[in-house]
């Protein structure tokens, strides 16, 4: 049996495909880089592995995985990673290691606080495995340097925590027709999958065709996770990712692994491809990986976001009385103290009442110190409101300057 296709020069056409599968695979493996002593016994458990072997080993020191942050699901990705030999790794993270992030964030320490994540990953992952490159891009990733840092690796592992790199993450793997794993976590539940339209199944806006209102989905700062939760979602994105690189089982397009920590239970809900995707679907819409989503500042950094004193706000509202000013803190806060003239609209409601705020012209948005209001700034920019503008300080501010 074991070389009857030697033997029979027409083969049933199963054996045929598995013939030239087998042939393809010699081709392919003749390009990939060999082993040496030192890798033959680290990745020894690995060589033994049906579907893995040495062949499969060559191919993850010929891959490289660009990790989208260094946090909470980048720590332990990035660490399985290094130790199963991935040849060259991407990391993207421009912040520094807090003493608040080690609860989760395994792979810094205590001697790194105050130091930048990425020069405490390199430190970290090279003692891991130094028999693979670690590649630092310090800075954020955005549309201006995605497409030339992502270009550069196979396969992207999202560890971001905002919506805008999420969206970012997922657009220029759709460009660039690359697998995407992600993977995100809430206090006691994560979700995990494999955005990849290029081989099937739907792409994360299919999931999410657009950007969620401000106040939403608090983030982990508002909202808190178990510092474990990191743990497993980020060690499930790095199985995922290590699956493709070898070509072996299959990756989960169009299925989305929900973990429940409290119930103990992995649920698996199918993501059906969007028909009206402005990204993936027939009628495409989104032709650039720089466009409203990814643009929006995540929550954290505010420093892109439009933006006036009070002193500017008292000269508009001196030469304009009619200046549209929303105060977006709760009805409570409006009715103990408001700037004259403001109308209140929650954040919380700012989603459902867009229709009452006029997409021309100059919107001006504040709260009781500023950021609740850069939050709705940034939702109102990504909605195509182009005059939106936070106040800088907010009501505070303003009682202060004594108007
Ligand atoms: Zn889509």
């Amino acid at each position: 049996m074991l070389l009857s296709f030697l033997g029979d020069p027409v083969p049933s056409s199963g054996e045929w495909v598995a013939f030239d599968r087998r042939n393809a695979r010699m081709n392919a493996s003749m390009d990939l880089p060999q082993l040496n002593q030192d890798e033959r016994l680290r990745y020894a458990r690995h060589l033994s592995i049906p579907g893995v072997g040495e062949e499969g080993q060559r191919k993850l020191k010929a891959a490289s995985v660009l990790l989208i942050g260094t946090g909470g699901l980048g720590s332990p990705a990035a660490l399985y990673l290094a130790a199963a030999g991935v040849g060259r790794i991407g990391l993207v993270d421009d912040d520094k290691v807090d003493r608040s992030n080690l609860q989760r964030q395994i792979l810094h320490g205590e001697p790194w606080i105050g130091e930048p994540k990425l020069a405490s990953a390199q430190h970290r992952l090279r003692e891991v495995n130094p028999l693979i490159r670690i590649e630092a891009h310090s800075s954020r990733f955005t549309p201006r340097n995605a497409e030339a840092i992502a270009s550069e690796y196979d396969l992207i592992l999202d560890g971001s925590d905002n919506f805008p790199t999420r969206f970012l993450t997922n657009d220029i793997c759709f460009f660039q027709k690359k697998p995407c794993v992600y993977g995100s976590i809430f206090r006691f539940e994560g979700q995990s999958t494999v955005f990849w339209p290029d081989r099937g199944g739907p792409c994360y806006r299919c999931m999410l065709p657009s950007l969620p209102p401000p106040g939403a989905a608090p983030s982990c700062e508002e909202a808190g996770v178990l510092g474990v939760l990191p743990g497993i979602i980020g060690s499930l994105q790095a199985m995922e990712a290590i699956k493709i690189l070898l070509g072996i089982g299959e990756p989960p397009l169009g299925e989305l692994l929900c973990y429940d920590a409290l119930r103990t239970s992995f649920r698996t809900l199918r993501l059906a491809k969007d028909p009206s995707c402005r990204l993936c679907g027939p009628e495409a819409s989104i032709y650039s990986h720089d466009n409203s989503e990814t643009r929006s500042t995540p929550d954290c950094n505010m420093t892109d976001i439009p933006s006036i004193s009070v002193d500017e706000l008292a000269e508009r509202l001196k030469h304009n009385p009619a200046t549209l000013l929303i105060d977006v803190r709760q009805p409570d806060e409006h009715a103990e103290a408001a700037i004259p003239g403001s109308r209140l609209i929650p954040l919380g409601e700012i989603a459902d009442r867009i229709n009452e705020i006029p997409r021309e012209g100059e919107v001006l948005v504040h709260c009781k110190l500023g950021g609740r209001s850069a939050k709705a700034v940034t939702f109102l920019q990504a909605q195509g409101i182009q005059g939106a503008t936070n106040v800088e300080g907010g009501i505070e501010a303003w009682l202060q300057r004594g108007s």
